[in-house]
């Protein structure tokens, strides 16, 4: 992929998706569940095309772990869903499936979720400071001494990065449309063409919701996303743009200067 380059630095983005096998976006099952942020990290996992796991962590500390699954189900569409305890050693064996052939695989998630955790305990040692939940709670932030390649005892390798533990989008919206894609299979079907999808009759996205295809938060997001997505776009836009213009300046101070 070739990199934009950008004078201010200001949207320089992480190379994320180099030679990644998987993205494991990691939530906690004992928090509340940030289901919108599970469905950016899937958007941006599906426009790099490494595919993404969701992984449910701590399910030691939650009743309803069935229940969540499903809930996550509803979003996941076709990525699969594992559920652990990186504490009870339950589902890692599962997980290190994941890493079989030698895979590289990305750890995301917000801070606390157990991405230590899951990392001591798939190497059988400490390789990582785990935060302290009470300490971090004080002050805001989990310092932790951070390894960012950690290779496993057996096969596999693990990117664990701060920076791409809050990834921002900013790229194009094939991921976009294919997390969304319980939504996007009914753009178009609308009465009217130029339908907002908001008061109009005859809206098509009006009547999935109605009828539970997907829920208004989902649908939002979707939004929401997608402006995000677009005004990066727009951005580069108007970036690559400056470019062509410096550029023909000087080609052409050039040409007046042979003159
Ligand atoms: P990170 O910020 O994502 O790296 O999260 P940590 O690995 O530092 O874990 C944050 C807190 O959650 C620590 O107190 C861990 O002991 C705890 N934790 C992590 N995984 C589990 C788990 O599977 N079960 C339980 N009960 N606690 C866990
Ligand atoms: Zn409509």
């Amino acid at each position: 992929k070739e990199a934009f380059n950008d004078e201010d630095g200001e949207t320089n983005e992480q190379i994320l998706a180099a030679n990644i096998d998987y993205i494991f976006i990691m939530s906690s099952l004992n928090m509340e569940m940030n289901i919108r942020r599970i469905e950016r990290y899937l958007t941006l996992a599906l426009e790099t095309k490494v595919t993404p796991v969701i992984i449910l962590t701590k399910t030691d500390l939650c009743e309803s772990v069935n229940e969540k699954i499903s809930e996550v189900k509803t979003i996941a569409l076709n990525t699969q869903i594992l559920a652990l305890s990186a504490i009870k050693k339950s589902g890692i064996e599962e997980l290190k499936k994941y890493f079989e052939g030698n895979k590289t695989v990305a750890f995301v998630g917000s801070s606390g979720v157990g991405k230590s955790t899951l990392i001591n305990c798939l190497c059988g040692e400490t390789v990582m400071d785990v935060s302290d939940i009470a300490q971090y709670k004080d002050r805001g932030r989990h310092t932790t001494s951070h390894r960012e390649l950690i290779m496993l005892p057996g096969d596999g390798l693990i990117i664990d990065t701060p920076g791409m533990r809050q990834v921002r989008l900013w790229e194009g919206s094939m991921g976009l449309s294919e997390t969304f894609q319980d939504i996007e299979k009914y753009i178009g079907m609308c009465k009217f063409t130029d339908c907002k999808h908001e008061t109009e009759p005859g809206c098509a996205i009006k009547k999935a919701i109605e009828d539970g295809e997907f829920d208004e938060d989902r649908y939002q997001n979707y939004l929401k996303l997608q402006r995000e997505i677009n005004h990066f776009e727009n951005r580069s836009t108007v970036k690559a743009q400056l470019a062509e213009k410096r550029k023909w300046k000087k080609v052409s101070a050039n040409l007046k200067k042979k003159k």
